[in-house]
């Protein structure tokens, strides 16, 4: 076989047809869900201004650091989005969608870009699926977003996921917070990797997102943020849990859940499956109080999660979940001479009116590799025309399951075959 001159990026896949169907499936049950919990959809641009995502200074991401697909042309900066929350927020504040009044409640399906190391569960080019509510500080809205979420995965049958939460306060808890954190880590500081050595300077809390062996023993014993929260993020969290007890949603407190950046409020929260290997996170989220201001906003409460598509198909593989059946052909128009080519290619769109599914000859193969194809598509039924039916107007129906055959008229053809639900 030849080799192909040229092929996909790293971490870069392709989405043929039969994982495509999947893709359908799930797309649809997203959509589903988020028409019963009254979301529209969103759908903002893959490029983005590199300034909305490497916001200020200081910001210590791995996204802003190292992960972006950035690159200029003239004098614009643009960067292919990593996630799609700042989007969203910018989007919000270029419409002044407050304006629409009320909480506006938004929800998004597309390709996220992350130059990472691809591995399982890990792509370059992957999709997101993500809501965010904007407007609202109530901790009913937390409780709806995580339903929307956990919804979603348990329509689609996975239900062995972990749902862990978190409180990561509001500026004051976190400032008290960070001290505390950078108290108990600096007499430490040469047990901990290199990684976590600069964080304990510029973004202590970003320590207990380590993944690197050697930080483990010290995050283990270090504080926890839940012990430094303000009366109000206290209240706020203890709402959020009280709701998702009364929707029936399974939590596991998990206080060194944090997020780093600043803009993060209060809650926090991960989704994850024991399905996936290392990179086990289905999906996470949590309110963002300080981030429509932050892209210059009006102070706005919100918040969100994202799940990765890509992830979800794993876990519905790995539970041997079915996905998506193959859409069925209901006709396939078999011909012979070049009169009966042009009958079928006028008279496929009279079927396809009809919502049937029509496909055809292309190649003016024998009626035998036509019959062939017809039986390897799994079409329903075969029209076979060639110059005799065309005089008479009586056509050959074949039903394929069958192996009946019926002389009818193209009408009649047309009356009996009823579209299959699919
Ligand atoms: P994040 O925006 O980092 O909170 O990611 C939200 C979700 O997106 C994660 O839980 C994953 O399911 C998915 N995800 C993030 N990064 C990747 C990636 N590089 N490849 C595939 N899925 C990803």
């Amino acid at each position: 076989m030849a080799q192909a001159q040229f092929t996909t990026h790293h971490g870069m896949v392709d989405i043929l047809p039969d994982e495509a169907r999947k893709w359908q499936h799930i797309e649809s049950v997203i959509r589903q869900t988020a028409r019963e919990f009254h979301f529209g959809e969103i759908r903002t641009p893959v490029l983005e201004q590199t300034g909305l995502i490497a916001r200020g200074v200081g910001e210590l991401t791995d996204i802003v650091s190292k992960e972006m697909f950035a690159f200029q042309r003239g004098d614009d900066q643009y960067v292919l989005r990593p996630e799609g929350t700042a989007p969203v927020a910018r989007s919000f504040v270029q419409h002044r969608l407050e304006q629409r009044g009320g909480v506006q409640k938004l929800f998004y399906i597309g390709p996220m870009f992350r130059a990472e190391r691809p591995q399982k569960g890990r792509q370059r080019q992957f999709h997101q699926f993500g809501a965010e509510m904007l407007g609202s500080a109530d901790p009913m809205a937390d409780a709806e977003i995580i339903a929307f979420m956990a919804t979603v995965y348990r329509k689609l049958g996975i239900t062995n996921t972990v749902l862990k939460i978190n409180s990561v306060g509001d500026p004051a808890s976190r400032k008290a917070y960070k001290e505390a954190l950078q108290n108990f880590f600096e007499p430490h500081q040469c047990h901990l990797s290199n990684v976590s050595k600069t964080r304990l300077t510029q973004n202590p809390m970003r320590i207990l997102d380590s993944k690197e062996e050697e930080d483990q023993p010290l995050i283990e014993d270090a504080p926890v943020i839940t012990d430094y929260l303000s009366e109000e993020s206290l209240a706020h969290y203890t709402a959020v849990k009280r709701h998702l007890d009364a929707l029936g949603i399974a939590y596991q407190e998990t206080p060194r859940l944090v997020r780093g950046l600043d803009y993060y409020t209060r809650t926090a929260f991960e989704l994850t499956s024991p399905d996936l290997g290392a990179q086990d996170a289905l999906g996470g989220g949590g309110r963002y109080d300080l981030l429509i201001e932050e892209v210059g906003g009006q102070p706005t409460p919100a918040v969100g999660f994202a799940s990765g598509m890509e992830r979800l198909l794993i876990a519905c593989e790995a539970l041997g979940i079915p996905l998506g059946e193959a859409s069925q052909l209901d006709v396939y128009m078999v011909t012979r001479g070049e009169e009966a080519r042009n009958w079928a290619l006028q008279h496929a769109p009279l079927l396809r009116e009809k919502g049937l599914s029509v496909a055809m000859d292309y190649a003016g193969r024998s009626i035998k590799a036509q019959m062939k194809e017809a039986n390897r598509e799994q079409a329903r039924f075969a029209v076979i025309a060639g110059d005799s039916e065309l005089e008479s107007g009586l056509f050959t129906l074949r039903d394929m399951a069958e192996s009946t055959e019926t002389a009818l008229s193209f009408d009649e053809i047309r009356t009996k075959i009823t579209p299959t639900l699919n």
